[in-house]
């Protein structure tokens, strides 16, 4: 198994909604995670956006949502030559699998607040350690403590929205990655794990919104509406897992391989086609070859594809040595595809009770 983890940066206020629950003053509240009571993307509602986004990015509209529906309309496609099927798994008329990715929720890493000496970004050595950044501490005994270097000059002060804070020492954070700016790294503010969850919830965007009637198009009468958002500038992680126990993504190479399999020999073709569980052989010879056939026009139909795609590239690190490893293309790539027209689509997707556009600002792969 291997984990990528992304850091990603809200470029708008982020609305994931649990349904319209009310919470106190607020009509439509978003995700928060049980124990700590912080907000979160779940990784559920990031799944289907990337997906769908990888999808149409693949050229493979018919792969992105979420496969057959129960009026039998046209499914996903199924084929072992389609990277988006291959990845996120696939559920058509006749027969499902599974995916080889997992991807988790987007939590909280630093959360952009308003002070006297302009924005700062507040974080606490639960998110940091979750995160990866170990053993940073600040005085649990006195909440109201907190640790930051070079933002007031010789003040010991500061305030986070409406809460005062006393300044308990320096902070030096290392191994941060580099694509975060350094105009943000310089405002880093850590307070302990219970002020980040209160904090973080006196400072949520609160916004009004006026419901539309679909019919008319026109504001409907005392339909305004209040909804809770993560503000602009959050920076966010989330791990996708990937599981990739088949061994066969469906890389450019691999391709071209398997059209040289099922053309070389009747034999070569014949395995190759029931280990997909494509052909049986009391199927009889006229169904191997037409089942070849139509296979070799899948490859070449993705083998096309391959031509015309503009994909990330490639290993694309916050470690600068890890920028330039060359390695084969796979789901993991797929992902970030997907991830990266969030930054111009939205987290909300079609269908879900979310929007707000999110930027992907650096990945890497981690060892747990
Ligand atoms: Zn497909």
């Amino acid at each position: 198994m291997n984990t990528y983890r992304y850091l990603l940066m809200t470029v708008d206020p982020v609305h994931i909604g649990t349904g319209g629950t009310r919470l106190g003053r607020v009509d439509n509240s978003i995700v928060r995670e049980p124990g700590t009571k912080l907000p979160k993307i779940p990784g559920t509602s990031l799944s289907g956006v990337i997906r769908s986004y990888a999808a149409y990015r693949y050229g493979k509209r018919r792969c992105a949502g979420q496969g057959q529906s129960r009026d039998g309309r046209e499914g996903h496609c199924g084929r072992p030559t389609c990277p988006i099927c291959y990845t996120f798994g696939a559920i058509t008329g006749e027969r499902s699998h599974a995916g080889v990715v997992s991807i988790g929720d987007a939590r909280l890493l630093f959360f952009p607040v308003y002070s006297m000496a302009g924005p700062v970004w507040v974080t606490s050595p639960s998110a940091l350690a979750d995160f990866g950044i170990e053993g940073q501490k600040v005085d649990d005994d006195d909440d109201y403590k907190a640790k930051w270097s070079g933002i007031t000059g010789d003040h010991k002060h500061l305030n986070l929205g409406w809460l005062m804070v006393e300044k308990g020492g320096d902070l030096s954070l290392n191994d941060l990655p580099s694509d975060i700016p350094d105009t943000i790294k310089g405002r880093i503010v850590l307070i302990s794990n219970k002020l980040f969850s209160q904090v973080v919830n006196s400072n949520l965007e609160v916004r009004t919104s006026v419901a539309i009637n679909p019919e008319t198009g026109a504001a409907e009468e005392g339909a305004l509406f209040t909804y809770e958002a993560i503000p602009r500038a959050t920076f966010l992680w989330m791990d996708v897992v990937v599981d990739d126990y088949r061994g066969a993504f469906p890389t450019k190479q691999r391709l071209e391989g398997w059209r040289d399999t099922l053309q070389s020999s009747t034999e070569s073709a014949e395995t190759l086609l029931k280990e997909w569980r494509m052909w049986r052989k009391k199927d009889g010879e006229q169904a191997l070859d037409d089942t070849r056939q139509k296979v070799l026009g899948w490859i070449d139909e993705d083998l096309r594809l391959y031509e015309e795609r503009s994909m990330p590239q490639p290993g694309q690190g916050w470690r600068k040595q890890e920028q330039n490893q060359a390695r084969e293309e796979g789901p993991a790539d797929v992902v970030t595809a997907g991830l990266e027209w969030a930054e111009h689509l939205g987290v909300g997707g079609m269908g879900t009770r979310g929007f707000g556009r999110v930027r992907k600002i650096a990945h890497r792969e981690v060892s747990l």
